[in-house]
């Protein structure tokens, strides 16, 4: 049977679940191979393709969401079809996948965030920034999010490029943010904001932080916003500086520091600061709403293993804030009937081949790949080679005859499925006709796009 497999007779059907990068590359993997014939039906939760590419790159960034172009190219291969708006879980089961495809590629990424796990972070206006940046971006789950920005102060907690774009977002101008597809409501919130102090915190140093050069430089460049940097908390300890030596990548982030603290204040009307070692431990609320964040000031120790930890000193700061995003990593969901490694938030795999995680057993037929995979590491780029390697060891499967054929490999089965099933979905030539409205809508109001927000209008707009 598995020798007859991958043949024009009878082609290799897949099953991609997630149309976000890493699924994407999966796809193009997949349809590419020269010695095989693949099918590849992806399915998304939402209408829209893209994933984060859509819904988390910053609105202020649109030369990386020009990425999408090679998406549409995978999608413009006969071999293969879209299904948006269909959930894994619920509008189709794993036993379904298993009965219609040979092999199931999981690519949801990583769709929770990681808590702070203190007290008072469940008061409103304590928010993710996984939140707050699917707000700003128009994702239909968190359009009503209505983040309260009349308070004075935001307390940005973590120093990846999420928490850098989260307080970028803040600190911009209406005019550094309107010629980008952020979405009106967010732009019309921002406009009224009274944020003027933005506090980027991070519970290690200067020498620790994840963001990149690029991140950081730019905030040396906001019409409305100096950057700030105490002189005392870029002072490196012995293990810091000797673990950045001959890191250009950390010594140039450093570099920028510096210079934010040697420039100082030049009086405009915002404010971001560059906090370090400080590590919140309360949310302070009065009358239900926030008023502070205290925070422990902490210090520096090599541990084994070669990293730098940080511990609390028993010292304590208060900085009076309305707001507080958290921006400490994303996290991923149980997929019913998957494999999953609750400490990770990831689908437990070897090489991409989805395992049990008792038994380390393989689970034939199904691989991942993507923030799924490895855990919400990574830019778009790293994607690539990370789904080559799960659909290499998916051939790899194949020619050892490992994999046995589906019982309903019909290419139409699927459709009759999610028609019977009422399931509204929508294909990639829908989507084309989605995505050329929201470009047209944007070229008259001179922006990259304006993006349709809830599901309900997208599926008004393709029966008109
Ligand atoms: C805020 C933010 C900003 C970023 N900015 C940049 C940047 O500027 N440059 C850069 O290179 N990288 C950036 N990244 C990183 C980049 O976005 C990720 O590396 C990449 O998106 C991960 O791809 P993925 O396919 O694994 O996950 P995702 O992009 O999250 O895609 C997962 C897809 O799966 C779908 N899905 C989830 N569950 C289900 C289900 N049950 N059924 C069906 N579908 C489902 C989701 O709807 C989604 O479309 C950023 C990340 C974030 C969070």
């Amino acid at each position: 049977m598995a020798d007859q497999l991958a043949t024009p007779a009878r082609p290799l059907r897949a099953a991609v679940i997630g149309a976000g990068p890493s699924g994407f590359y999966a796809a193009a993997a997949l349809l590419k191979e020269a010695e095989h014939t693949v099918t590849v039906d992806m399915f998304d939760r939402l209408v829209a393709p893209d994933g984060l590419v859509r819904y988390g790159v910053a609105p202020d960034h649109q030369n990386i969401k020009a990425v999408a172009k090679i998406f549409d190219r995978t999608a413009a291969d006969p071999g293969f079809r879209y299904f948006g708006n269909v959930e894994f879980g619920k509008d189709i089961s794993h036993d379904e996948l298993r009965r219609h495809y040979d092999v199931v590629v999981y690519a949801t990424g990583a769709q929770s965030d990681r808590r702070l796990n203190i007290p008072g972070e469940d008061l409103p206006n304590s928010l993710s920034a996984m939140a707050f940046v699917a707000w700003y971006n128009g994702h239909p789950d968190f359009a009503d999010l209505n983040p309260d920005l009349s308070c004075a102060a935001a307390i940005v907690v973590g120093v990846g490029n999420v928490a850098m774009d989260v307080a970028r977002v803040l600190a911009k101008s209406v005019d550094e943010l309107k010629g980008t597809d952020i979405t009106d409501y967010a732009l019309k919130a921002l406009a009224k904001s009274n944020i003027k102090d933005i506090y980027i915190v991070a519970r290690r140093g200067p020498a620790q932080v994840k963001f990149t050069n690029a991140e950081v430089r730019e905030f040396g460049h906001l019409e409305l916003a100096d950057a700030i940097v105490l002189d005392d908390e870029l002072r490196l300890d012995r293990a810091s500086s000797a673990s950045i030596e001959g890191d250009t990548s950390m010594q140039k982030n450093l570099d920028y520091l510096r210079a934010y603290a040697e420039i100082g204040l030049q009086g405009k009307a915002r404010r971001v600061h560059f906090r370090f070692l400080l590590s919140p431990v309360e949310i302070i609320g009065e009358e239900g709403k926030i008023v502070a964040v205290k925070m422990e000031k902490n210090q520096l120790r090599p541990v084994a293993g070669g990293d730098i930890s940080a511990s609390g000193t028993g010292v304590f700061e208060t900085i009076p804030a309305g707001m507080i995003l958290r921006a400490v990593g994303y996290k991923g969901v149980p997929l019913p009937g998957v494999p999953y490694d609750r400490r990770k938030g990831t689908i437990p795999n070897h090489l991409g081949r989805v395992v049990e995680p008792s038994t380390e057993k393989e689970v034939s037929g199904e691989y991942v790949v993507g923030w799924a995979k490895r855990g919400p590491t990574g830019v778009i780029g790293t994607n690539k080679p990370d789904s080559i390697e799960s659909v290499n060891s998916l051939f790899e499967d194949l020619q050892k005859g490992k994999l046995a054929g589906c019982v309903e490999p019909s290419r139409e089965a699927v459709v009759d499925l999610l028609q019977a099933r009422g399931v509204r979905y929508v294909t990639e030539a829908e989507w084309q006709v989605l995505d050329a409205a929201e470009v047209a809508a944007g070229k008259e109001a001179g922006k990259p796009r304006v993006k349709f927000v809830h599901t309900a209008d997208m599926l008004a707009m393709l029966e008109k």
